[in-house]
């Protein structure tokens, strides 16, 4: 790749190597002095994106964020890098703040991070001082808060509004990791931004893997899931304040290291267990949401919903918050149906129905989601606008023993009758007309029409999911509209033309797996001794470890032994700064522990990485699925195992997909090598590792769909291996 000067930037100051998501072409727009939106998934990198600018241009660069415990980490981490950067709020004495406006005065700062009241406090005597100074860029960090659209609306925010007006020259750049459609045209307006550019990145967290399971006894599941991940650090949600205090108070008494954390906690008590847990002294954090906003910690493993969030975007907030770090993480949701009801009643905005009408739809949908039968991860991306896959093999969903079940009939006696009825009908009326419901609800005309009874054989419920699963999948439409009627779409038309086949996908259930990362081979007791290197250091400059470098910097060099100053500039989260301020501390461990062990770097095997791919979950394997391999290995073919076990055949061959991904089974024994070779070339072709129909579509007549699933799971074997 070429290498830019803000690539050399980037390593230099920020020690990392390239850049990810939209960051480069956020940070050239910027350089070009622009006003630029940058929307952000949580964990994406939105700092750089003002914190590099700010070094290479000019002058001096204001940082607007809403959170004061935000404020310092930041300038903290900034600090570590070398970067001269200071913030203002309350928590500063009138010493302090005088010693840093001589600092700014002088030149000596090149970020300034604000509270958004500080700007426009004291009449226009602050606005006025930085009119003094030669601005250079104003970045609003969390933008949304801007918004009475968004969930998250601060009132303080709208003094920003008049930004524009004091400094009509200056760009802007905003930034939030989470803003639909109408809160994005708002922030605009809002910020009087001038033909601003806006990035959007994708939102997918793929290092996450989500859950959401039914709720029974919150406190136990919680416990079984903490057994399973003892030395993981993460947070768990609950609604209510007295709860964050009673489930901490039980963690504790089985032996967790917990606090919790809310609103009515002084300040003081507040940012002592912030810091404990920023520091991982404290493991577990029970907290109202409340807690989060000024939260960077880089290594939380795991965030529990004990109870369901207002919305999908506090939802996706939250749980976003896990895996910073890039490392798999896990996000669950403990939901009932029961907390929806409960919410809506908590839910409305005083003396604000136009609002509380927002609040409201939004719960709705978070009901939606929760409740949805189909992938997790798609549901989420395509609620913030981005088209994903069916399947991403990591939420519990994807997860499920899927079982696949042709439904072609069913799906076309469905779409015959909405043709039937003039497209104008919605699900529960198109249901009771297929099975020839007695109704008065029933047009007496429509009685007279062939189709209707024709799906007598079928339950109400075993209906409701054809239809469920055919509106996901998108074999039909629905009109958007006050009453949503069933509408045939060019897939419908194929389907009922008998050119198309429809698969339904069934779930059953499935725990979530205990998916914490190991990284490749890295030297266990090494990494143990950097981390004492780190804890010393980070004591020392009393700052939370991770300012010092994260957790995967130091799996980095336990894993390529960098013994030499260039080397450990290769690990990335070393710049030059860090390099020559803590190498030393580091290097010292490294080399003596390289010389006892008699080894030597392996860091020329270290090439710069773009964001650490998450792999799925590897599947695990259980008594029934190893009951099937066994028959096969006595030389049974599918369809005897089928027929022997009772079961099906697709149920079979997901029984022995595992195998086929561990490389235990070889998928030529079951497909042959033509099947084989023309599906793997075209999985590669296509770039499509997912079941399946636009695969399908590509293929003979003859190839099924268990095929192409035995051949994306010898794909995976391959890509592991
Ligand atoms: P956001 O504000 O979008 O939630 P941050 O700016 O806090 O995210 O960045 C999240 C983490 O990713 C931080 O630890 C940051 O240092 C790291 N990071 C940001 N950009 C890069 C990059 N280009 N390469 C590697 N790590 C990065
Ligand atoms: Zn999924």
């Amino acid at each position: 790749m070429k290498q830019y000067p803000i690539h050399r930037a980037l390593k230099h100051f920020f020690g990392y190597d390239n850049f990810r998501l939209n960051q480069q072409p956020i940070i050239e727009a910027v350089l070009q002095g622009k006003d630029v939106m940058a929307i952000m998934p949580t964990g994406g990198g939105k700092s750089i994106c003002y914190q590099l600018p700010a070094v290479l241009l000019d002058g001096l660069t204001i940082v607007i964020s809403p959170l004061i415990a935000l404020m310092k980490d930041q300038v903290d981490a900034l600090q570590a890098n070398g970067i001269r950067a200071a913030f203002l709020n309350s928590t500063l004495s009138n010493t302090e703040q005088n010693h840093i406006i001589t600092a700014v005065r002088n030149g000596e700062i090149k970020l300034l991070y604000l509270a958004p009241e500080r700007l426009f406090a004291s009449g226009m005597q602050f606005v006025n001082f930085l009119s003094t100074l030669p601005c250079n860029l104003f970045a609003i960090d969390e933008a949304h808060c801007i918004s009475q659209w968004g969930h998250d609306f601060r009132p303080e925010y709208l003094g920003l509004a008049a930004l524009k007006q004091h400094f009509p020259t200056v760009p802007v750049i905003a930034l939030t990791a989470s803003a639909d459609n109408i809160t994005q045209k708002d922030i605009v307006d809002k910020l009087a931004l001038q033909q601003p550019q806006v990035f959007i990145s994708s939102f997918n967290r793929a290092n996450i893997s989500y859950y959401i399971q039914p709720k029974r006894k919150a406190f136990e599941q919680i416990i079984h899931y903490l057994d399973k991940h003892r030395n993981d650090s993460g947070i768990i949600y609950t609604l209510s304040r007295a709860s964050t205090e009673s489930i901490a108070a039980k963690l504790k008494e089985v032996g967790y290291e917990a606090a919790y954390y809310h609103a009515g906690m002084g300040s003081d008590e507040r940012a002592k267990v912030q810091e404990a847990f920023q520091k991982d002294n404290i493991k577990i954090i029970v907290a109202t949401i409340a807690f989060g906003m000024g939260i960077d910690k880089p290594n939380v493993r795991f965030v529990l919903h004990h109870d369901v969030p207002k919305n999908m975007e506090s939802y996706y907030q939250e749980t976003g918050r896990a895996g910073r770090d890039g490392l798999k993480s896990d996000a669950i949701l403990y939901y009932s149906s029961g907390d929806i009801g409960k919410l809506m009643r908590f839910i409305a905005v005083e003396g604000n129905a136009e609002q509380t009408n927002v609040m409201k739809k939004k719960l709705l949908q978070m009901k939606e989601f929760a409740e949805h039968d189909g992938c997790r991860r798609q549901y989420m991306l395509e609620y913030f606008g981005e088209r994903a896959p069916a399947y991403c093999g990591s939420c519990d969903y994807c997860l499920s023993n899927l079982e696949h079940r042709t439904a072609t009939v069913e799906a076309q006696k469905l779409l015959s009758a909405v043709t039937r009825t003039g497209e104008r009908y919605g699900a529960d009326y198109l249901i009771d007309f297929l099975r020839g419901s007695n109704s008065a609800k029933i047009i007496p005309e429509h009685k007279e029409i062939k189709t209707y009874g024709i799906g007598k054989d079928l339950k109400k419920d075993e209906w409701q999911v054809i239809v469920k699963q055919m509106l996901q999948q998108r074999l039909v439409d629905v009109e958007d509209a006050a009453f949503p009627a069933l509408k045939l779409n060019e897939t419908s038309r194929r389907i009922l033309r008998g050119e198309l086949e429809v698969t339904l996908v069934m779930k059953k259930p499935k725990e979530e797996t205990a998916s914490i990362s190991t990284a490749p081979q890295h030297h266990a007791d090494l990494l143990q001794e950097l981390k004492e290197v780190r804890r010393e250091i980070a004591e020392q400059e009393n700052v939370p470890a991770y300012i010092i470098v994260g957790d995967n910097t130091l799996l980095d060099m336990a894993t390529y032994l960098p013994l030499s100053f260039d080397g450990l500039r290769r690990i990335s989260g070393f710049g030059d700064y860090k390099v020559g301020k803590y190498g030393p501390a580091f290097m010292k461990v490294l080399q003596q522990y390289a010389a006892t062990n008699n080894l030597e770097t392996k860091i020329q095997l270290k090439v710069p990485k773009r964001e650490r791919a998450a792999k799925p979950n590897k599947p695990t394997v259980n008594s029934t699925q190893r009951a099937s391999f066994d028959l096969f290995k006595e030389g049974y073919d599918i369809a005897d195992i089928a027929a022997k076990r009772g079961m099906a055949v697709s149920t079979i061959e997901n029984h022995l997909m595992p195998f086929i991904t561990s490389g235990e089974l070889s998928a030529v024994k079951l497909i042959g090598k033509e099947k084989l070779d023309t599906i793997v070339a075209l999985i590669k072709q296509t770039g499509q590792t997912i079941a399946s129909k636009p695969i399908k579509d590509l293929l003979p007549e003859e190839y099924s769909y268990g095929d192409i699933r035995i051949a994306q799971a010898h794909y995976q074997w391959m890509k592991d291996a």
